[in-house]
């Protein structure tokens, strides 16, 4: 099996940096905004993101997470069950709001199809948009991410180990594989 590293701490530092601007850009600063990241690795790098945006803009920046387990199309009824409890977001409001999605990986977009379906059971958002660390290509349903760390086309069989201090200890974007 073959290993190679695709984004370092500096690179991932670097990309997150770019996407807080990019972000700014487009939405003309950060005013109705709000981060919303995908549980587990999409959580730390909302924050991340926040916190660069805070730095740059000097605004407050509301950063919610959300699970999206039992929402997904594709998953067992067995992992749903144990999923349920966890929950999709609970009460955070976001009527009106522009939300930015944030996952660390966009393979098929299932997952974020499930993500904006448990986002409009709480409510109507003014727009979704969505960013991601890497996208690996092999969507299956119509979803592009607005904001993307790097593309990295892969095979199916390849894996993307996406690594972060908080979790992982040390930033770090690998491809695994054949
Ligand atoms: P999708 O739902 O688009 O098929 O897959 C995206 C979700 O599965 C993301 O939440 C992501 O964390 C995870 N995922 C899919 N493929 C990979 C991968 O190659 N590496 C990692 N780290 N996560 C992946
Ligand atoms: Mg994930």
């Amino acid at each position: 099996e073959t290993e190679h590293v695709l984004m370092d701490e500096t690179g991932m530092r670097r990309a997150l940096t770019r996407i807080a601007h990019e972000i700014l850009e487009r939405n003309k600063g950060f005013e109705n905004c709000m981060l919303i990241g995908v549980r587990t690795r999409g959580i730390y790098l909302a924050r991340r993101i926040a916190e660069k945006i805070r730095e740059i803009e000097n605004v407050p920046v509301p950063v919610e997470e959300i699970d999206v387990t039992r929402y997904r199309d594709d998953r067992s009824a067995k992992t749903e069950q144990t999923a349920a409890g966890a929950g999709a977001a609970s009460e955070m409001d976001i009527h009106n709001k522009k939300i930015i999605l944030f996952d660390d990986v966009l393979f098929t977009g299932r997952t974020v199809r499930a993500a904006m379906d448990a986002l409009m059971d709480l409510g109507r958002p003014q727009m979704i948009q969505l960013a991601v660390l890497v996208d690996r290509g092999h969507r299956e349903l119509p979803i592009r991410p607005d904001y993307v760390g790097k593309n990295i086309p892969t095979s199916r069989l390849e894996k993307i180990e996406v690594l972060l201090s908080e979790v992982d200890g040390s930033d770090q974007v690998v491809i695994t594989g054949q």
